[in-house]
């Protein structure tokens, strides 16, 4: 797959707020921030869409929860509690196309989520 931004802040080629990282993935604040806290949690391989996920990918992509988790914890909005976010393609409304979960707390969350496109049921 082509190389996203997100490859880009992997390779430290371009600056990111990084709060996390390990063997796996990278974890850092959204630069575009849609709650107090807004980070996003990328595995260190790239797979464009969760479209392109494979069952070599489980354990990976168990890990990023796993992550979130323990940031949740850590930066201690674990208790009063967070969302967890994967946008997939176009009506997902992903934009950049590297997996990525979205870690959003520090106010609370509406659902069902936005919306401002009709769209015909699938
Ligand atoms: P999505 O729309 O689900 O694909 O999410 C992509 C997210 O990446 C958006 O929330 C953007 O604000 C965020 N983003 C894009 N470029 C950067 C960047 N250079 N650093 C941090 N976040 C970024």
């Amino acid at each position: 797959m082509a190389d996203t931004i997100f490859t880009k802040i992997i390779n430290r080629e371009i600056p990111a707020d990084i709060v996390y990282e390990d063997d796996r993935c990278l974890a850092f604040r959204d630069i575009n921030p849609q709650a107090p806290v807004h980070l996003l949690i990328i595995p260190l391989k790239p797979i464009a869409t969760l479209n392109d996920m494979t069952e070599a990918d489980r354990e990976l992509v168990g890990h990023l929860h796993l992550v979130a988790a323990k940031l949740a914890q850590d930066m201690g909005f674990a208790e009063d509690g967070y969302r967890v976010v994967m946008n997939c393609n176009r009506d997902g409304g992903q934009t950049v196309f590297h997996i990525h979960l979205h870690l959003l707390a520090g106010r609370i969350m509406g659902w069902p989520p936005f919306t401002d496109h009709a769209k015909a049921p699938v």
